[in-house]
């Protein structure tokens, strides 16, 4: 008998109430890229979105919203970030993926409704989200 390895599911699960953080945050920042870093939990695929941290540092500009890694404190909770997309565009950009951070990329497209917000791994491939 063969021993399968089982395969996970990715998926990302995002609290209510930090999701509706996303928004209010995305929106106060447009027409400018607002970034921000997302706190929580992997286990066993699953990536459990239950927090947010305004970056010590950062960068706004018309292309692209980023942290430098070294300016990041070393902490297991940071899972990822977030940046928003002012054009309405939820494709993660050369940029994006060059300056990946994490487990996972939320990007959150212009007009910052409920259904704007995208997962993306680290090869720009979609993670399911779903809203808890
Ligand atoms: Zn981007």
């Amino acid at each position: 008998m063969l021993f399968k390895k089982k395969k996970f599911e990715r998926k990302v699960i995002l609290q209510r109430e930090v999701l509706d953080s996303i928004l209010s945050y995305c929106q106060m920042q447009h027409p400018e890229e607002g970034i921000l870093i997302l706190k929580g939990k992997s286990k066993n695929g699953e990536i459990n979105v239950d927090g947010l941290v305004i970056p010590p540092f950062n960068y706004t500009g018309d292309t692209f919203a980023g942290i430098p890694n070294s300016f990041l404190p070393f902490d297991m909770s940071y899972i990822g970030i977030v940046h928003s997309h002012p054009s309405g565009d939820a494709e993660p950009s050369v940029t994006d993926l060059n300056n990946f951070f994490g487990l996972v990329s939320l990007i959150v497209k212009s007009p910052y409704s409920d259904d704007s917000v995208f997962a993306w791994d680290s090869s720009g491939n979609a993670i399911p989200l779903s809203i808890k």
